[in-house]
């Protein structure tokens, strides 16, 4: 059986400290080989490579690593917080042929997961720039303590952003039940009727 795609965790750091990630607390890590990461993705019976984190920009070997899976055929997306400069990776990206777009995560845009306002502004300059450059882009919401979807969702319209897709996610430990899980879906809905809305992980309550 082939999968739609696999997560790749590349690289465990990401320095924008977001207060619930296990990412933002861990010591930095040794960064995987290019060669270990190709390895995988080739192992892979995925279709598409979801290159994840921590942050993946700032994978020290990013580039190296897009080229060598262009070269070995594997399609791939690059998930990101949003809160690192896109540009300087856009142009190369873009001229990559398995490149097939952002998956952009909204943490550092709640409140109360991220305060720092520069990562803030930086997240809305990126999906601005994202958008002139027609470059395919989805957007991840995970829900749970410390996220507020109403305001996330206000933000979106008013920012006119036109993600491919959305993906909504439950915070690891965090249990729905499905009236509360519907009302997330029915409100992203409200917002984008006519966008495809994606169930990620989501804990299910222990029998
Ligand atoms: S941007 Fe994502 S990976 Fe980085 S600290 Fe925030 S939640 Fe964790």
């Amino acid at each position: 059986m082939q999968y739609d795609s696999e997560l790749l965790l590349i690289h465990e750091d990401c320095r924008a400290g977001c207060f619930h990630c296990p990412y933002s607390k861990k010591k930095p890590s040794q960064p995987k080989s290019v060669n270990t990461l190709i390895e995988m993705s080739v192992l892979s019976k995925a279709r598409m490579i979801l290159l994840s984190g921590g942050e993946p920009l700032e994978y020290p070997f990013l580039l190296p690593l897009v080229t060598a899976l262009e070269q070995v055929g594997k399609p791939f997306r690059i998930a990101t917080g949003g809160h690192i400069n896109i540009m300087p990776f856009l142009e190369i990206l873009q001229n990559n042929r398995l490149f097939t777009g952002f998956s952009v995560g909204t943490d550092v845009m709640a409140i109360r997961r991220n305060n720092n306002e520069e990562f803030k502004m930086q997240w809305i300059e990126n999906l601005r720039i994202l958008s002139e450059w027609g470059c395919p882009y989805s957007l991840t919401i995970t829900v749970g303590s410390g996220m507020q979807l109403e305001p996330l969702l206000k933000l979106f319209h008013y920012h006119k952003l036109d993600p491919n897709f959305l993906m909504l996610s439950g915070m690891e430990g965090e249990i729905f039940d499905d009236e509360e899980w519907n009302g997330f879906l029915q409100n992203i809905q409200n917002i984008y009727p006519f966008k495809i809305i994606k169930v990620g992980f989501r804990e299910c309550k222990k029998v």
